[in-house]
């Protein structure tokens, strides 16, 4: 059987973004369970180890210095210094991942997330909103990593995070985790839907479709004649 549409079969780069707390790193990898059409990008960052953390799962950790040099030798698709670190995603992979057909995946802050709208037009942003700042309270005195004042400042910067979520393509409330897992499975799927995909249709004119694929049929209902 002869396709009708030649579709744009390149990964999407997708960009998700959310305040701490907001529970995206968990909607993530429950999204990427079992699924062998997306990546994860491994980020580096210059900030230190929390409990938890594996190196080259949860980031690679290197220091400031070497963060910089990675800077000068221009090895990041976008980079941010966020509460005080460096956090950058290595252009490494990313391109041979999309032409094969595999989603891309960036966790990253909302300054990282504006770049890369900016440089890649097509990429898909999602915000992921907490339902409550009173959930977004208690998820982040509830994971007890971090000192009083860093819960602070996280607190403080997701408020101006969240004002930011005009600038992305979607927003996605985590709720509850299997929720936000779909609609952010139903947003992928719906873009590749999108007409803009469509290369060409390969659509002969109808009469020679007519000839083709109709005659020589015997239909049973033919038009009763009186
Ligand atoms: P955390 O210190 O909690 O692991 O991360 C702090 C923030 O940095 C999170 O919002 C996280 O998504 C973001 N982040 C992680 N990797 C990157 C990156 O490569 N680039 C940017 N711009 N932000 C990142």
């Amino acid at each position: 059987m002869s396709k009708l549409l030649k579709q744009n079969e390149r990964g999407s780069l997708v960009v998700i973004s959310g305040p701490s707390g907001s529970g995206k790193d968990t909607v993530v990898s429950k999204y990427l369970e079992g699924r062998k059409n997306a990546w994860l990008s491994i980020s580096c960052t210059s900030r230190p180890m929390r409990p938890g953390d594996e190196e080259g799962v949860s980031y690679y950790f290197i220091s400031k210095e070497e963060f910089e040099e990675k800077i000068k030798n221009d090895e990041f698709l976008e980079y941010a210094e966020y509460n005080g670190n460096y956090y950058g995603t290595p252009k490494k992979d990313i391109e041979d991942k999309l032409k094969n057909g595999i989603d891309v995946i960036l966790v990253i802050e909302v300054q990282g997330a504006l770049k890369i709208k900016s440089a890649f037009p097509e990429a898909i942003c999602i915000f992921i909103m907490p339902p409550s700042m009173e959930e977004l309270r208690n998820r982040l005195v509830g994971r007890k990593t971090e000192t009083k004042d860093k819960i602070i400042q996280r607190f403080t910067t997701a408020y101006q995070e969240i004002n930011e979520y005009t600038k992305y393509n979607y927003v996605v409330t985590n709720d509850l985790i299997e929720n936000a897992v779909h609609k952010i499975d139903s947003i992928l799927t719906s873009e590749k839907c999108r007409v803009d995909r469509i290369e060409e249709v390969y659509l002969d004119n109808s009469e020679e479709a007519i000839h083709e694929l109709l005659m020589g049929e015997e239909f049973i209902n033919e038009d009763i004649k009186i």
